[in-house]
């Protein structure tokens, strides 16, 4: 068996187009092993006789990934060590000699799946859910540049019946070329095994939805608002979106969330896809969180992936802080949220762990990615205050122009498909605003984001129908539907 596939692995390698310097990943269950998938790299080397591969063992704020990288060999003599964030591997080969490595991707823990480790690889029970930075080892120079597109083949060899998707288009192929930037690959996502699928239509298009049995929780009603948010989404912001897309929901289990009656969820937006993970516990919040979920990590489809940001953590204000903002306002439009729920989560959710947290006065240039992968204050903070500098900003050009934020947000979403493909500086975003509205936001930006000073709702005009009662004994202050809920307030907020 293993004979033949090296056979059928060289012969598809030299029928290939011809590539610059070819890279192309087989993956295939490992043997018999449930646990494990085998990864079959082979690499066109340039005129060298060296060349270095790299596997992160530090990512996305996981630790210690090169657990799950086991059975590594080479048809030449290799070199492997762990360096700072890497598992670096180095072959001896002569000029333009075609390498092939192979290893194998094993979950480095078997617990019953908790949220902590969604990011590592999930290889089990007879499905696996894994993403590209934990699954291809990568050349070190194959990309010249973050910005560098370059070819790669992945080829996954499955059973027939086994049901499979990836993030890569068309996500149904079990084999894709693409030709993307080094983050395509490590940023993609593959499923497949046991795993509920379906495939939802939204209007001419299909979006892929991937689950496990949930025992607390209704999958049918998520796929329903699933379509909703999409539907919602793509009316805001007046663009398509990809012409498909995959969301996989996976059901978690945190003991401690159990025992205090709590929802923990956690999702990633990737290209053309999302994750999302969310404890199955008893309760009535599960529903709500998921749709908050699910509404979060679509919205990445445009702020994120399609307006991109210059540096991550810095401008996470705007794309955690707006997409928080636009995702709670598209839920307030579809009717999951009433215009009283919409308050109650803004005082629970935002003001409230905000004014209460220990970091809400830093500098927003104290946020970096060590800060924000290890400290759940920082982690929750630019969600936070970018929120209620969303807030603040919609509600002034609301009251003082005949413009919304978001107008400004669909200009951006233009200017990301002409002179801002690469992405967007802060001074850019403000420039658009102030261009779009006659406004300029840049004073509060000082003040609100990069100072971090607390907006004062007390002093300003708020929407009909809303007021907010001055900080109580814990300095907190509160916002509060006045009167009955009006149409004019839902039709302020949804503006
Ligand atoms: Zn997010």
């Amino acid at each position: 068996m293993k004979y033949l596939f090296l056979l059928a692995s060289l012969g598809v390698a030299t029928t290939g187009p011809a590539w610059s310097q070819r890279l192309a990943y087989t993956v295939e269950p490992a043997g018999q092993a449930t646990d494990k998938l085998r990864v079959t790299l082979t690499y066109q080397t340039a005129d060298t006789t060296q060349t270095t591969f790299h596997y992160p063992t530090n990512f996305w704020g996981e630790t210690n990934l090169e657990n799950c990288l086991t059975e590594l060999q080479a048809n030449m003599p290799l070199q492997r060590e762990t360096t700072g964030d890497w598992v670096v591997v180095t072959v001896r080969h002569r000029p333009g000699q075609r390498v092939r490595l192979r290893y194998t991707i094993r979950p480095d823990q078997h617990d019953t799946l908790r949220n902590e480790r969604t990011f590592r690889p999930i290889i089990e029970q007879g499905y696996f859910h894994v993403y590209g930075f934990a699954l291809f080892m990568k050349p070190l120079r194959y990309w010249a540049s973050e910005q560098d597109q370059q070819k790669v083949r992945v080829q996954w060899r499955l059973p027939k019946s086994m049901p499979f998707l990836s993030s890569l288009q068309p996500q149904t192929a079990s084999r894709v070329q693409v030709t993307g930037r080094r983050s395509l690959l490590e940023s993609s996502m593959f499923l497949g095994g046991k795993l509920q699928l379906q495939a939802l239509p939204v209007g001419q298009t299909q979006v892929w939805f991937a689950t496990r049995p949930f025992r607390h929780f209704q999958v049918d009603s998520a796929a329903r608002h699933l379509q909703l948010a999409v539907q919602a989404q793509r009316a805001f912001w007046q663009d398509p979106g990809p012409p498909s897309f995959l969301v996989s929901l996976l059901p978690t289990y945190d003991p401690w969330t159990e025992r205090k009656h709590r929802q923990s969820v956690s999702g990633t937006a990737l290209a053309d896809s999302f994750s999302a993970f969310a404890t199955d516990n008893k309760g009535p919040a599960i529903a709500s969180r998921v749709d908050y979920l699910l509404f979060h990590e679509l919205m990445h489809t445009w702020i994120g992936h399609q307006i991109r940001i210059r540096k991550e953590e810095r401008q996470y204000w705007f794309s955690e802080g707006f997409t928080e903002y636009f995702q709670t306002q598209l839920r307030l439009r579809t009717h999951l949220l009433t215009p009283a729920q919409y308050v109650a989560e803004l005082n629970t959710e935002v003001v409230r762990p905000l004014y209460l947290s220990p970091v809400r006065n830093v500098p927003n240039d104290s946020l970096n990615y060590q800060r924000f992968w290890t400290s759940r204050d920082y982690e929750k903070l630019p969600y936070r205050r970018g929120f209620l500098f969303a807030l603040y900003l919609d509600n002034q050009l609301k009251n003082t122009t005949p413009h919304s934020l978001a107008d400004c947000m669909r200009a951006i979403l233009a200017r990301s498909y002409t002179t801002n493909r690469e992405g967007f500086t802060d001074a850019e975003l403000l420039a658009i605003i102030r261009e779009t509205t006659g406004f300029d936001p840049t004073p509060a930006y000082h003040r609100y984001i990069q100072q971090g000073q607390l907006i004062d709702f007390v002093t300003l005009s708020l929407p009909p129908g809303l007021r907010v009662q001055p900080a109580a004994t814990d300095s907190v202050p509160v916002f509060e539907v006045s009167g009955p809920p009006s149409e004019a307030l839902y039709q302020f907020l949804i503006r």
